[in-house]
């Protein structure tokens, strides 16, 4: 036996399903999908076939020509779920599994139509990632064992169907039903396995380009999006030519626990990027650059996790250079370090989460997620990149791509490749500290731009009285608002939360990023004429990164506390099951 990812029953000594063939039905009323998956073999030999299934109910496993086939579901894991163990036969071609999947999907969240912008259909969307598609579907859920999909999805008349593949067709039902058919022919890790079905319509981009989103929103959205087309070409500049064809975007329901999530031709997107400004498209530059970074070259399970996240903030990070300039790079850098510190300070007791390569057996990887394999990862791609020169990296970039493509690897892996094609580098740059030690290594690379630096002076005089002028005011663009609020103390008096108010007119923000900055400063304030407005976001989003530092600054007093609890009452059950369990781990940490 050779289990080697501690998130999975796949056993690497055992058949590896090289495409699966779902139908999944899609039940609005008893919110639930009834599903069929076929796992295509080419030929097995008799023995245990081990698959990861989490709360799903199973009701039948055959083998076409053997008939039912033996199997059983081994004991509750609460973090990995259930091994289904089927019994192969000798030659088994393919195995068929119907199931249903459970009440408390993970991967799943079923909206009702008040939760919708519409207001009027349900809505749903699958979050596979970290490790929930074995609760939408039996499956070796690990990013090894690579797939290619066929699916039909039956849902009501009226609502569209989008998934992570390429349209198939789709065709009206009897029973007020309709089914949308799709392929997905390259091998994806399952956790890229994605489906949203809802009210939606969708608005051409590009010649591959398209947005989706409810028709409320789809307008704005067309709008904010409107250069992605230009990201393409940047990104490919880097990456070489786009490998999955389309490039397709859904802007999700505000409770999407993310800011975004790379599913292959068919990204998804938190609406809190329509700002109004375009002022927030670098999270598509991220979830763009994944196609390459992640889904096209895969860690090989969660404990590989930065080989995902670094390279595709590094390359976010490259877009936005080429597209803005070096000082709307550097704000990005210095958002970063703002969201790597918060996390290593949040981790401050367990240093074992802070290293990017982690050992995350008995860890749910749900837990483990911060923005270090993000942002620590990124500035180990970036002391790499400075250490050799941008254009031998660039090269360098290329081979990686080209040699691991459509494959799932280790940290190890990539250590021997780095060796090879630039040997001493990753001693040069001292790699093992990032991979191996916790923090942040001293010889990490610096962000700097006059303008960063100019900012952050400003930031620190306030305790002095420097505050910005109105000139600045007027001028800054919402990138250096977002980073002066973020280097001002974290702890204001309730006059200093008025004048920034007054000043900046921050209450009415559309820019999230923005807006949520200003409100957990409030929060820690307990400055209370932003209450409603806190009120107000947290009732609406369900985006995680939103959510964690919000509820934490209203910790720190006895009436943001009382608050907190009382809108995490109300919101509660229009969360996403992963936005809750972050929620209720920061009230948890209150009372501690
Ligand atoms: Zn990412």
């Amino acid at each position: 036996m050779h289990r080697p990812d501690p998130h999975s029953y796949y056993d690497a000594g055992q058949p590896k399903a090289r495409r699966l063939r779902l139908k999944l039905g899609v039940d609005f009323a008893a919110k639930r999908i009834d599903g069929e998956v076929v796992l295509e073999f080419g030929g097995t030999k008799a023995g245990p076939l081990d698959l990861d299934t989490k709360g799903l109910e199973i009701h039948t496993v055959q083998v076409p020509e053997h008939g039912p086939v033996t199997w059983s579901l081994g004991d509750v894991d609460p973090i990995l779920g259930q091994r289904l163990r089927i019994d192969l036969p000798q030659d088994a071609q393919e195995v068929i599994i119907s199931y249903r999947t459970g009440a408390e999907a993970m991967a799943l969240q079923w909206l009702d139509p008040e939760q919708t912008e519409g207001k009027v259909a349900p809505y749903l969307f699958s979050q596979c990632q970290q490790i929930h598609a074995r609760s939408m579907v039996p499956c070796q859920d690990t990013p090894i064992a690579r797939i290619a999909y066929h699916a039909e999805v039956n849902v009501p008349e009226g609502l569209t169907a989008v998934m992570s593949a390429g349209p198939a067709g789709d065709e009206a039902l009897p029973g007020d039903r309709h089914l949308f058919r799709f392929t997905m022919p390259q091998p994806i890790p399952s956790y890229l396995l994605a489906l949203a079905v809802g009210r939606l319509e969708a608005r051409d981009l590009s010649p591959r380009a398209r947005v989706w989103a409810e028709p409320e929103t789809v307008e704005a959205a067309a709008w904010e999006f409107a250069g992605v087309e230009d990201m393409i070409l940047k990104a490919e500049g880097l990456f070489g030519p786009y490998p999955w064809d389309r490039y397709d975007m859904l802007v999700l329901p505000p409770s999407f626990p993310y800011g975004g999530m790379e599913n292959p031709r068919m990204t998804f997107l938190t609406p809190t990027l329509l700002a109004g400004d375009r002022s927030l498209v670098d999270v598509v530059a991220h979830e763009l650059a994944h196609s390459w970074t992640g889904n096209l070259v895969t860690n090989a399970s969660m404990e590989h996790f930065w080989l995902n996240e670094g390279f595709t903030v590094w390359a976010e990070r490259r877009i936005l250079r080429t597209l803005h300039g070096d000082d709307a790079a550097a704000l990005g850098w210095a958002m970063g370090q703002k969201a790597l510190e918060d996390s290593l300070a949040r981790f401050k007791d367990e240093p074992h989460l802070t290293i990017l390569r982690m050992h995350l057996e008995g860890i749910d990887p749900d837990d483990a997620f911060s923005s270090i394999p993000y942002e620590k990862g990124a500035r180990l791609v970036a002391a790499l990149e400075k250490e050799v020169g941008e254009d031998r990296f660039h090269r360098f970039i290329r081979q990686y791509m080209d040699a691991f493509r459509f494959t799932s690897i280790t940290t190890e892996q990539w250590c021997a490749f780095v060796d090879e094609t630039l040997p001493r580098a990753l001693e040069a740059v001292n790699a093992r500290a990032y991979l191996d030690q916790p923090g942040l290594p001293e010889t990490a690379p610096q962000f700097h731009s006059a303008q960063l630096d100019a900012l952050a002076a400003l930031a620190d005089s306030w305790a002095t009285g420097g505050r910005p002028t109105d000139a600045q005011i007027a001028a800054w663009k919402p990138a250096e608002l977002q980073v002066y609020l973020q280097k001002l103390p974290r702890q204001l008096s309730q006059a200093d939360c008025a004048w920034l108010d007054e000043h900046f007119q921050l209450m009415g923000r559309g820019n999230h990023e923005i807006l949520v900055e200003w409100l957990t400063l409030a929060a820690a304030a307990d400055y209370e004429p932003a209450f409603p407005r806190i009120r107000e976001v947290l009732l609406r989003v369900g985006r995680m990164k939103y959510l964690r530092p919000l509820y934490g600054a209203l910790g720190q007093h006895a009436r943001t506390r009382a608050l907190a609890r009382e809108i995490f009452a109300a919101a509660s059950p229009g969360y996403h099951g992963l936005s809750r369990r972050v929620v209720q781990s920061v009230l948890e940490a209150y009372s501690a």
